[in-house]
């Protein structure tokens, strides 16, 4: 593997939960590399393993085995305060609720992170993001002055101010509706295919998955198959034949 070009890479990655005399294998095996400058969606059942692989990739969450490396920095046996700091420099969020912080205006909010990380601010990206984003117009506004739509461009915006290695998006379109989920998902493209920007976006819906560059498939904590330059009836289809994950998830009995 090009390792100068791998934004964020899992090698096989286990997670693994208690319940009990039992455990759970969230994660059984994963290993997968996100290049950089590609858009990739993750899919799969509900329990299939998708918050936790996002989580352990974005150093959220420790994994019981494997190894992660995000930007060239393994992860392993680094401390809180380090991981901590390894997610501010190097890795943007986008979740489906907006987290915005109401008192702040459109530019407000998305200097905050830069601000408080005590990075210098690029007067012209700044401009240019929030222009790319289509708030030009709506930059002194407030976050209640704004649709849903806006609201989550300006989490966009936000992400990318900070030129991140990687934009972790956990269902970023789940609230919002058809024609404007359809406007987010093509700013979160461009971002990818015109700034060399690097997304991986969890999703249920083969709608917004087929906007990415690439589709894996999750099954059982595994990862069940992989799909370039998907298409939504692709993907819906696919979807179809990974059943339900909690029948073929691997129970590990005993103490793990
Ligand atoms: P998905 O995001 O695809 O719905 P998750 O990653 O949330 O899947 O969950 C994968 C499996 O791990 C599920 O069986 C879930 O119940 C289990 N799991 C996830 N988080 C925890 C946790 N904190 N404690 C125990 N089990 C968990």
């Amino acid at each position: 593997m090009d390792t100068a070009s791998t934004a964020v890479s899992l090698d096989a990655v286990e997670k693994v939960y208690k319940r009990g005399s039992t455990a759970v294998a969230a994660l059984a095996g994963v290993s997968l590399a996100f290049q950089k400058g590609t858009f990739t969606a993750v899919m799969g059942p509900s329990g299939s393993g998708k918050s936790t692989l996002l989580h352990c990739a974005a150093g959220l969450d420790e994994p019981t085995a494997g190894s992660i490396t995000i930007d060239g920095v393994d992860l392993r046996g680094k401390s809180e305060t380090e991981l901590t700091l390894l997610r501010r420099d190097k890795i943007g969020f986008i979740f489906q609720a907006f987290n915005l912080l109401p008192a702040l205006t459109v530019t407000q909010n998305i200097l905050l992170p830069l601000q408080l990380a005590g990075r210098r601010v690029n007067k012209n990206l700044v401009q240019q993001v929030i222009q790319s984003v289509g708030l030009a117009e709506r930059a002194h506004h407030r976050p209640s002055e704004l649709s849903g739509g806006q609201q989550q461009r300006v989490a966009i915006a936000r992400a990318l101010v900070a030129q991140p290695a990687v934009i972790f998006a956990d269902e970023p379109t789940g609230a919002l509706d058809t024609r404007t989920a359809g406007e987010v998902l093509t700013l979160l493209q461009n971002a990818v295919h015109q700034s060399g920007q690097t997304i991986v976006m969890v999703t249920h819906d083969p709608v917004a998955a087929s906007y990415a560059d690439r589709v894996v498939f999750l099954a059982d904590g595994r990862i069940a198959s992989e799909m370039y330059r998907p298409t939504a009836s692709a993907v819906a289809e696919q979807m179809t034949h990974l059943g339900d994950a909690v029948a073929g998830r691997p129970l590990l009995s005993g103490g793990v």
